[in-house]
């Protein structure tokens, strides 16, 4: 580690570099893919039973270490609730791609059309997937690809976000103790630069974050043949029709857009609200904004964390102030406070915004909630697709059939009808990120364990094979 490069790490509730990690270079990221490579076929040879008992094994190894894993994501985040949720998930995570896989990996022999001829697919693991994550979620980003990775058999080297690292170590140490899951499974940690070079290096890649790398990744990918599964940002719509209970609609647009401090790609971004309805929603929502509070100074009271990263607040006032200056107004919060040394936002409700304001065009990444209002459902639609993003959006109305016709017309991979930001919660039903937010196949479902593996036809001939013959020029038509 001599020599290493370091990076400071920012805690988010007191502003101060209290940690820093040795920036892995190329040398360690090709030393790490060569050691997971050469166990993974060993890995891939197990029967599927005993890599899940593996796994499982590993989450127990986890909880012994869930003290130092709880404490490092609250670091890592300044929230205590959401970081126990993430740890929760771990376990949640094994255990539904431990039931799903034995239907996904099972290889049954099929008939064809072609008399004497039948197929089998043999379903083949890509050796070594890399996974590239984001700061919001860090240790449920890290997994949510790792996890039916390794369950399909592939080896999986992770880079997470070098703003949110600490939660590194105790997994490690977890991994320490499951030595059949340590020669597969490994973390680098480190900046943009050895995110680039784990792509050099694997031979497939997972990537979440901001379109913006997306796109480096991507490239560095194609000039590579690889897979690249991208999992983008977002600037979700919510389209609330006049028929909608108005209350409970505040509530659910409060809900999916300042969670998590609206720091989720899948957070509500912008909503439209029929204009029969638009005065009395309005009020209703700076009245529930109000009454959020800050998990300040007690982190175990109130709603909502600091801002995790500390250029996101630069974002946040810049896109705030570009749009009070075209002429929005704001009705509640709106200002970045530091308190103990982070950085807070509270709720912050916008309107008279419009499509020429950053804010309404671009991913905010915080608890801001610009409200338009519209006249017609066509108009509504086509605001909620006036966008470069595709992830995600929400319908409220009166009725669930009702939400849904408007919601089968949004261009976007998923939408929650009479609930916003539901991906969050459920993981089952496949989706496709739609125009920027992302590339590649489902993260979700069935097929997000299915993108690790590679088709081998293997095609049995049950008859005598053609001889040379059969393609004589003498023949007639076949
Ligand atoms: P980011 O793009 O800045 O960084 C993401 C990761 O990429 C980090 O680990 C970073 O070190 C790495 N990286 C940076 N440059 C790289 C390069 N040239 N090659 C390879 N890796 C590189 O994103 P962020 O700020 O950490 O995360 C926030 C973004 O993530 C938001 O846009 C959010 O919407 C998005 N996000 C998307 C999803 C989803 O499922 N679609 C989920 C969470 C977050």
């Amino acid at each position: 580690m001599s020599g290493a490069r370091w990076l400071d790490v920012r805690n988010p509730r007191t502003g101060e570099n209290d940690y820093r990690i040795a920036v892995a270079d190329e040398a360690e990221v090709a030393a790490a893919a060569t050691r997971l490579r050469a166990a993974q076929p060993d890995w891939a040879a197990r029967p599927v039973e005993q890599r899940i008992a593996v796994l499982r094994r590993w989450v127990e190894a986890v909880g012994r270490h869930g003290d130092g894993l709880l404490q490092a994501l609250v670091t890592d985040t300044g929230r205590s609730f959401v970081s126990r949720a993430e740890i929760a998930g771990l376990g949640a995570t094994v255990e539904r791609w431990s039931r799903l896989a034995p239907d996904i990996l099972a290889e049954p022999l099929q008939e064809s059309t072609t008399p004497g001829i039948d197929y089998r697919i043999q379903l083949v693991p890509i050796p070594l997937v890399g996974a590239i994550s984001p700061w919001n979620f860090p240790l449920t980003l890290s997994l949510i690809d790792a996890v039916p990775a390794l369950v399909a058999g592939c080896a999986v080297l992770v880079k997470p976000s070098e703003v949110t690292p600490r939660f590194v170590a105790p997994l490690e140490a977890a991994l320490g103790e499951v030595p059949e899951l340590d020669s597969v499974f490994a973390f680098v940690r480190g900046d943009g630069a050895t995110g680039a070079a784990l792509i050099r290096h694997v031979d497939a890649v997972c990537f979440t974050g901001s379109v913006a790398t997306g796109r480096k990744v991507a490239a560095a990918a194609a000039a590579r043949f690889i897979p690249a599964f991208l999992e983008l940002g977002g600037k979700d719509p919510m389209v609330i029709l006049a028929s909608a209970d108005v209350k409970q609609a505040a509530e659910t647009a409060l809900r999916a857009s300042v969670s998590v401090t609206g720091q989720a790609c899948q957070s509500i971004e912008r909503v439209y609200v029929s204009h029969a309805i638009y005065d009395e929603f309005v009020a209703e929502l700076v009245a529930a904004a109000e009454r959020v509070e800050l998990n300040w100074p007690d982190i175990h009271a109130g709603h909502i964390g600091p801002l995790i990263f500390a250029k996101q607040a630069a974002t946040i006032r810049s896109q705030l102030e570009d749009a009070v200056a075209r002429g929005a107004r704001i009705r509640c919060g709106g200002v970045v406070e530091e308190h103990g040394g982070g950085l807070w936002i509270r709720p912050t409700v916008v309107t008279e915004v419009d499509h020429g304001m950053a804010l309404m065009r671009e991913e905010t990444f915080g608890p801001v909630i610009p409200v338009m209002p519209f006249d017609s459902v066509d108009e509504a639609v086509a605001l909620a697709n006036d966008s470069e993003f595709g992830l995600s959006a929400a319908v409220l109305a009166g009725t669930l059939d009702e939400a849904e016709q408007v919601g089968r017309r949004i261009e976007a991979g998923a939408v929650s009808l009479n609930d916003g930001a539901l991906t969050s919660l459920f993981y089952e039903a496949e989706k496709d990120s739609f125009k920027s937010s992302g590339l590649g196949g489902s993260r979700m479902g069935p097929a997000g364990m299915r993108r690790f593996l590679r088709r081998r036809a293997l095609i049995r001939q049950q008859n005598a094979p053609a001889s040379i013959e059969s393609v004589d020029e003498r023949r007639g038509c076949p």
